[in-house]
């Protein structure tokens, strides 16, 4: 397929806190991804209390069920609005502390403990800071991540799994001349080689 109308497109960081700033966040889904729901023992594959992470977590619902089923979760994203409402919004407690590591970075963690959201950069996370997973869900991350850093995005994802992880993906299906997104069309060759 031709995806070459949107390799060159960026967003910036600078534009998804305004897209946060003026509610502007219809990928945000108050009643979860079914897809979640249905593929749940792929992902845990039989395993309880794993450690799941969410790239470009947004307010994702879905850390909630999970941290709900006993794992613990860990997600990153930009926009410090999202990561407070996340926790208003399911009347979680939290604290917040800087990152030592990342210069400018905070980290929020539920009082019970088993929710910790970095904000920041992906980018400036490494398995050093935040440890390796066993499970990751990848909705609105890999879609939502500029073309040009793909290739960067998946080696660090790669980097942050254990070797017995489970990682759903989602990704959308449609003509990338008729919508220059995000979501970003991926196609699936491309995911291939991505993540081998
Ligand atoms: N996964 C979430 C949000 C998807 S939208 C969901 O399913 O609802 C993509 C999110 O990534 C936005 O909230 C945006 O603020 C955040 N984001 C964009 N670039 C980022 C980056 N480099 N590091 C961390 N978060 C980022």
């Amino acid at each position: 397929s031709d995806v070459g109308s949107q390799k060159e497109r960026v967003v910036t960081e600078e534009e998804w806190l305004q897209k946060w700033e003026m509610g502007n966040i219809g990928f945000h889904k108050e009643e979860g991804n079914l897809l979640l729901r249905k593929y749940l023992d792929v992902l845990l594959n039989g395993r309880s209390g794993l450690r799941i992470f969410f790239p470009l977590c947004g307010k994702a619902v879905e850390m909630k069920w999970l941290a709900d089923m006993g794992h613990s979760v860990v997600g990153v994203e930009i926009s410090e609005q999202a990561v407070k409402e996340f926790f208003s919004e399911h009347n979680l407690p939290y604290c917040e502390e800087p990152v030592p590591e990342i210069s400018g970075a905070k980290v929020f963690q539920s009082t019970s403990g088993n929710i910790s959201l970095y904000c920041c950069s992906i980018y400036d996370l490494s398995s050093s800071i935040v440890g390796k997973f066993d499970g990751v869900w990848d909705r609105g991350a890999l879609v939502a991540v500029n073309p040009r850093d793909r290739q960067c995005y998946a080696s660090l994802m790669i980097n942050l799994v254990e070797k017995n992880s489970s990682y759903l993906l989602v990704t959308v299906s449609y003509d990338p001349n008729k919508h220059k997104g995000p979501p970003f069309y991926v196609p699936e060759s491309e995911i291939k080689s991505l993540f081998g």
